[in-house]
C-alpha cells in the first residue's frame, strides 16, 4: 500500500508545499514542533533513509540543505535542526525544524497553526529558495 507521503506526492492528500524537484518534495509537517517544521522526502518510496542508494541519499541531503537555508531566512530561529526518525511514516524523510530551544527538537510540545498560517509559512519559505 502506498505511504501517506506517496499519496501527498500524487496529490491524493493535500499538503503545504515548500519546494519540489523531479526527485524530491518538501512540505510542512502537519503536526509541527515549531512554525516552519518541514519534511523533505524522496519521491521514490523507500522506507528507511539509509536504504536509499548513494545518489538518492546525497540528493536528499543536498535538497534538504537548500530548503534549510531558505527556512532559516524565512523563520526567526537560533538555527535549523535536522532529525531523522521514521517511526510513524515508513517513507524516508528528513525533519527540518527551526530551533529556539532544545524543547523544539524533542517532538513533545507541538505548535498549533491555522491553515492560513501554514499557507503563509510555506509561501514565505518558498520565496527564499
Ligand atoms: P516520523 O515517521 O519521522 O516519526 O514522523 C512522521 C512525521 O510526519 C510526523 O512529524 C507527522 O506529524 C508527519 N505527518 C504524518 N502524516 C502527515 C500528513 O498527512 N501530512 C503531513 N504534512 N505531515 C504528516
Amino acid at each position: 500500500m502506498a505511504s501517506i507521503f506517496t499519496k501527498i506526492i500524487h496529490g491524493e492528500i493535500s499538503c503545504h508545499k515548500v519546494a519540489e524537484t523531479d526527485d524530491y518534495l518538501a512540505f510542512l509537517d502537519i503536526n509541527p514542533n515549531a512554525k516552519g517544521h518541514t519534511l523533505c522526502i524522496p519521491k521514490k518510496e523507500i522506507d528507511k533513509i539509509f536504504d536509499l542508494d548513494e545518489v538518492a541519499f546525497h540528493g536528499l541531503m543536498e535538497f534538504s540543505r537548500q530548503v534549510a537555508i531558505a527556512l532559516e531566512k524565512a523563520v526567526p530561529c537560533e538555527r535549523v535542526g535536522m532529525t531523522v526518525i521514521g517511526l510513524e511514516v515508513p517513507h524516508a524523510h528528513v525533519h527540518l525544524i527551526p530551533l529556539q530551544t532544545m524543547e523544539d527538537a524533542r517532538f513533545i510540545s507541538k505548535k498549533s497553526m491555522s491553515s492560513e498560517e501554514f499557507e503563509a509559512t510555506a509561501k514565505t519559505i518558498s520565496s527564499f529558495l
